[in-house]
């Protein structure tokens, strides 16, 4: 077997460790005969692992008791409905929003099909290089909620600080979720699609505060009320059972680790050394603000476009994939989430170094 070095922005890597562990686990879950895929969400084995997975994010996250963990489906886009019709109950209302990219924009487009939505602030006119700063932030006085994405995936900007807020704060963390510690009672909801450092994609996490679970909008399918959810214990209906037991695996991998700072010292490093590379090199270039470089995503230009298709067939055959950049920016992207060992990133900066001597 040889696993390669995989930078796809989602679906990503995962751990060999908990790949290796649900490949022995695969025919025969702890002597039950059965594959976690073939169980019923109601037995008591299924209902072992969904619990076990609930309490390990919950210590991992530090969850406060009066929070909700729910295990959806829909992915983080789903959510972006969702969130709104659940928190406005279908009555009209305000929805704040810091728009610093292409996710951001999903979200507020969304948004718009549920409530008046106000752009508190955007960096747009940077091309979504930076996060604006917080003292400029025009809010209004009765937003239901403020919205912002915690790392925008395409263009690797990240807040590295939780601003204050009044209102309710709602954050997408669908791809630096448990990349670090964050104090979760800052915030009114946190929601993350799965497949970028959680688990297989099928599974949305969404974790909210319960006073802010109320009626929702009346066309909402059950399986998508929070209400319903919560009650249900997120099984209103059948749930995405592989990926829940498979997230649950990758929580035990992350305690095992060491935790939230544990992984939060790993992937600062990560990131670091990577933008060192980047930053002492005339030949590779990254355009965001220091202070608001994502440690998940990291997006690079060559100086020379058009070495990219050699960039990357080399990056390949040393075993580097998925490098490519999103259509929308185009260049390369290393996304490093959890999974990425950091030996991944050394061998991107030596291949990088590499290709740089050979034709920078
Ligand atoms: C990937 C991503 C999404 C979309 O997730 P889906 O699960 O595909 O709906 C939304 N927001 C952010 C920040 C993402 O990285």
């Amino acid at each position: 077997m040889s696993r390669i070095f995989n930078f796809s922005a989602g679906p990503a890597m995962l751990p060999a460790e908990v790949l290796q562990q649900a490949k022995d686990e695969m025919l025969d879950w702890h002597g039950s005969g059965m594959s976690v895929m073939e169980m019923s969400h109601r037995g008591k084995d299924f209902l072992s692992i969904a619990e076990a997975a609930e309490a390990d994010l919950r210590q991992l996250l530090a969850i406060p008791d009066n929070y909700k963990v729910l295990f959806l489906q829909g992915g983080a886009s789903a959510q972006f409905s969702l969130i709104p019709m659940n928190l406005l109950g279908g009555k009209p209302g305000l929805i704040d929003f810091v728009n610093t990219g292409a996710w951001s924009k999903k979200a507020i487009q969304a948004a718009k099909n549920y409530a008046d939505v106000h752009v508190v602030a955007s960096s747009e006119d940077d091309n979504f290089n930076s996060i604006p700063a917080q003292d400029s932030w025009q809010r209004s006085d009765k937003a239901a909620y403020l919205h912002l994405t915690a790392n925008e995936t395409i263009g690797g900007v990240e807040f590295h600080t939780t601003p204050d807020s009044d209102v309710p704060l709602v954050a997408d963390m669908s791809s630096n979720i448990l990349s670090r510690p964050v104090d979760v009672s800052r915030f009114g909801l946190i929601y993350a699609g799965a497949q970028k450092n959680i688990g297989p994609a099928g599974l949305t996490l969404v974790i909210i505060r319960d006073d802010l679970i109320g009626e929702a909008h009346p066309a909402t399918p059950d399986v998508f009320r929070y209400s319903v959810m919560a009650d249900t214990d997120s099984m209103s209906n059948t749930p995405p059972t592989y990926g829940w037991y498979l997230a649950g695996l990758v929580f035990k991998w992350l305690l095992a680790q060491g935790g939230l700072d544990a992984m939060e010292a790993r992937n600062v490093r990560k990131a670091g050394k990577l933008y060192d590379a980047i930053d002492s090199s005339d030949f590779y270039a990254n355009p965001v603000a220091k202070d608001a470089r994502s440690r998940m995503n990291v997006p690079f230009t060559l100086a020379d476009g058009a070495l990219d298709k050699e960039f990357l067939a080399g990056a390949a055959e040393a075993g580097l994939t998925s490098l490519k950049g999103h259509r929308s920016v185009g260049g390369m992207r290393a996304s490093i989430y959890n999974a990425m060992p950091e030996e991944g990133v050394d061998a991107l900066i030596a291949y990088m170094r590499d290709f740089e001597q050979r034709r920078g």
